[in-house]
């Protein structure tokens, strides 16, 4: 094992959160962009990867690869134990009931599209209703309509106020006997905003519709605990919490999971297959077609222990320090406009800079080492909520610091230079 790595496991012992620490453990982070050291404030499109996990993934492959579930030789039986340590893992990450409650997927896109093809096309009809929010990402928006297109039900939207917090009372207004299932996301990948997730369940419950819930923005950033929520279903994705691409969970209640068709048939969803006949097997192995991602399993696994050590408090703290830091430095920056200003968000700062599209933004910072994302973010129905086209976004993760937040503010002045 690495000092890097000894290093994480030892994090959290001592006081305080030291962010040049952390930052080390990211060897990505040490590079210089065009000569400028590297500035990396797009961390809500993909995180950047530990020493760790880069390791747990390696070690993996030079150790420990064989195919799961299948041989009875040495290596697939360390290989499949290895798998399953990682989905334990999740399961203590999200602190579900039940490790069968943890299905494999290749990320929050595919965990939507399962519930969606497989929970919703059984359980959905003419006349039905979907409620998603008006800030959700494309991908817990479009496999509802798909669902919509399939089964006659009716996809209803939760609108937002001009802050991009959810209107508890309309949302509230909008559930009714119909609604049969209710998606909203955790964290806006737009706003940051944080959905008060348990009273929307309380309500969807008392209605007697599901909620699924969109917690790729919220893994790398809160504590989840899935039976605090009472949620039914919750997605993620890996590369957005310091772990590989290609690798993403669905929790499903047990109860749910149990009485769902299979999403894709092949090999390890079955027990038994014959021409007349076939038996599919339990959950989670029933929605886990084909060779998993045995080593995206495993960095996620890995991802999750590098979480623990630092502490999902301490990270917590330390992205509000920098985020609060932010919100102030970039207030000051004339003719800026922050979108999404929740009382309750993540490290999100969507802008404007007035007179000034943000592919010219993000194209001068990125000449300066910096790197923010441009554009409509996969959330184009949030972009016209709030009449824009696109914004700029800079989004912190837990080796995110101030001198990053100096550096945009130096490289907005720039920007604005070019344009003067
Ligand atoms: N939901 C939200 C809120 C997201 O930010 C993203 C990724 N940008 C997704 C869903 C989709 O995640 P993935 O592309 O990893 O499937």
């Amino acid at each position: 094992m690495s000092d890097l790595q000894s290093g994480v496991q030892t994090l959290h012992l001592t006081a305080g959160y030291d962010v040049e620490r952390v930052r080390r453990m990211f060897p990505i982070l040490a590079q210089q962009i065009y000569g400028k050291p590297l500035i990396y404030l797009d961390s809500a499109a993909t995180s950047q990867k530990p020493l760790a996990v880069i390791e747990a993934m390696s070690h993996f492959f030079l150790q420990e690869n064989a195919n799961v579930h299948r041989g009875v030789h040495y290596l697939s039986v360390r290989a499949t134990e290895e798998y399953e340590k990682a989905r334990s893992k999740v399961q203590g990450f999200l602190n579900a009931e039940h490790v069968e409650e943890i299905v494999f997927v290749r990320g929050t896109t595919e965990a939507v599209n399962l519930v969606a093809q497989t929970y919703g096309k059984a359980q959905l009809r003419d006349g039905d209703e979907v409620l998603i929010s008006a800030m959700e990402h494309h991908s817990n928006i479009v496999p509802w309509q798909m669902l919509c297109e399939q089964t006659g039900a009716r996809l209803r939207v939760a609108p937002i106020d001009d802050a991009g917090e959810l209107l508890l009372d309309e949302l509230e207004r909008l559930i009714g006997p119909r609604t049969r299932l209710v998606a909203v996301t955790h964290v806006s990948n737009v706003l940051g905003t944080i959905n008060p997730i348990r009273r929307i369940v309380e309500l969807a419950h008392a209605q007697g519709a599901r909620v699924l819930i969109d917690g790729a923005q919220a893994a790398p950033h809160l504590k989840i605990d899935v039976r605090a929520l009472g949620c039914d279903f919750y997605a993620l994705s890996g590369h957005k919490m310091y772990g590989p691409t290609g690798i993403g969970v669905l929790y499903g209640r047990r109860e749910l999971l149990d009485a769902m068709p299979p999403y894709q048939g092949g090999g390890d969803m079955i027990l038994s297959v014959s021409f007349e006949k076939t038996i599919y097997n339990k959950p989670p192995y029933k929605f886990e077609a084909g060779t998993p991602n045995m080593v995206g399993a495993i960095g996620l696994g890995a991802a999750i222990d590098f979480l623990a050590a630092l502490g999902p408090e301490a990270i917590a703290a330390h992205e509000q320090r920098v985020l609060a830091y932010a919100q102030k430095a970039l207030a000051a920056v004339p003719g800026l406009r922050l979108i999404g200003t929740a009382a309750q968000k993540v490290g999100v700062l969507s802008f404007v800079l007035d007179g000034i599209h943000p592919h010219d933004i993000g194209t001068i910072l990125d000449r300066e080492g910096i790197a923010i994302r441009t554009g409509h973010h996969c959330a184009q129905p949030l972009m016209n909520r709030f009449g824009l086209a696109a914004t700029a976004r800079a989004s912190l993760g837990c080796y995110s610091n101030e001198q990053d937040i100096d550096g945009l503010v130096a490289g907005l002045a720039k920007v604005q230079e070019v344009f003067r």
